[in-house]
């Protein structure tokens, strides 16, 4: 038997007395849940974009709502006799749908009269609601143009009113839309403003949807995804929006209206900040390897400069002062920094080492990632506590190299 839907006719019952015709045990998750018949129900089910109604069904709680074909399906979190029940809606969730749910008909409608961008699909979301927009995209004008036009169809304070007919009597009072359903359909009419078959809940004037506010527009495939929100949810948003500017401004020190001017400028100052950094600790690297070539910690052959910087040198600047070694003929570096874990292997080319077998034999001591040539290799040591040990490893493994080299 069919589920007399009492939504239809009156969006805005919120309860309902009606009788459970049957009570199926089911699952719904991994709970023990109840399926129940009504003759006839306020709650929505999940149809159209719209997610279903909660609410309660004597002192059941209506978990999820289906639509079955003719039938309506509610979920319920514990069993109920055959017979009257009395049922009510979750009114804060189903009137913020309303809102939603009619506000998308509106935008829609203004998307399409005042700039040919029709709607393939709306979704009503947790915070925001999207519709799906085909054509060209939307630019900044068409998303403001169209957000004004609704907002100013809202003000109005229209009626919003629920029309029966044939698809072809429907088609007479000017419904576009193709509808593949036979016999009599409903529709819904913003005066004035549009007409669209639809089964869903809406408000009974425009005033109720309250502001529309529309959001961001992104490609989504070959469409363009704009999403908006609507009554509470826009009050919430702007106050949100408002929150973030203020602290932005406080943290900025300037007025909200400058937020991005002084970002702007920030960001520049950064970026020069960071090349003169980098050419300082360039200049730095180079007397600092000058010093350090004066003075080379080695045995006989080959001068191995080892070096570990601690935690607060600037990570740029270990890759520096070995580049800077490695320009000395005959000479190698072996550089890290501490708590990071880098190590740069280096040599001058007339060496004729290896630094990435180096690495990689380190790496088998001391585990880590990382690579690089003959020349230059470097890497990261998983625990950056062991640095200084790594080094000195690296170390006796070329001095070794080298006293073998010798006595052959
Ligand atoms: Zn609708």
């Amino acid at each position: 038997m069919a589920t007399h839907r009492i939504y239809y006719d009156d969006s805005f019952a919120r309860d309902f007395e009606a009788n459970v015709l049957t009570c199926e045990p089911c699952v719904h998750g991994t709970l023990p849940a109840w399926e129940v018949v009504l003759d006839e129900t306020a709650l929505y089910p999940t149809s159209g974009g719209q997610p279903c109604d909660h609410g309660k069904l004597a002192d059941a709680n209506v978990l999820e709502v289906r639509d079955d074909g003719d039938e309506i399906v509610h979920i319920v979190d514990r069993e109920l006799q055959p017979g009257p029940v009395h049922g009510c809606v979750d009114w804060v969730r189903r009137f913020d749908h309303m809102q939603q749910h009619t506000g998308q008909h509106l935008l829609s409608a203004m998307f399409q009269e005042r700039f040919g961008r029709p709607t393939v699909s709306f979704h009503l979301g947790a915070e925001l609601s999207s519709i799906d927009l085909r054509g060209a995209e939307p630019t900044a004008e068409i998303l403001e143009g169209a957000e004004r036009a609704a907002n100013r169809i809202i003000f109005e304070d229209r009626p919003i009113n629920v029309r029966y007919g044939t698809q072809e009597q429907l088609a007479q009072m000017g419904v576009r839309k193709e509808v593949d359903r036979t016999g009599i359909l409903r529709a819904i009419e913003i005066e004035g403003a549009d007409l669209q078959p639809c089964g869903g809940t809406h408000v009974h004037r425009t005033a109720q949807i309250g502001t529309l506010l529309v959001r961001r527009c992104t490609k989504m495939r070959q469409d363009w995804r704009v999403e908006f929100a609507c009554g509470a949810r826009s009050e919430r948003l702007a106050r949100n929006d408002f929150r973030l500017l203020a602290r932005a401004a406080a943290t900025l020190g300037c007025a909200a209206d400058d937020i991005a001017s002084a970002a702007a400028r920030i960001v520049a100052e950064r970026d020069t900040n960071f090349r003169e950094i980098r050419s300082l600790l360039q200049r730095l690297a180079e007397l600092e390897a000058t010093s350090a070539l004066q003075s080379p910690s080695t045995g006989s052959g080959t001068p191995i400069i080892v070096r570990a910087f601690d935690e607060t040198t600037h990570a740029d600047y270990p890759g520096f002062f070995s580049t800077q070694l490695a320009k000395a003929e005959g000479v190698v570096a072996l550089v890290g920094l501490k708590g990071g874990g880098q190590v740069i292997f280096s040599q001058h080319p007339s060496v004729g080492k290896d630094m990435n077998a180096l690495l990689k034999r380190t790496f088998e001591q001391f585990p880590g990632k990382g690579g690089g040539n003959r020349d230059f290799a470097r890497g990261r040591l998983t625990d950056g506590a062991y640095v200084d040990k790594a080094l000195q490893f690296a170390r006796a493994g070329l001095q070794e190299q080298s006293q073998t080299a010798m006595r052959q």
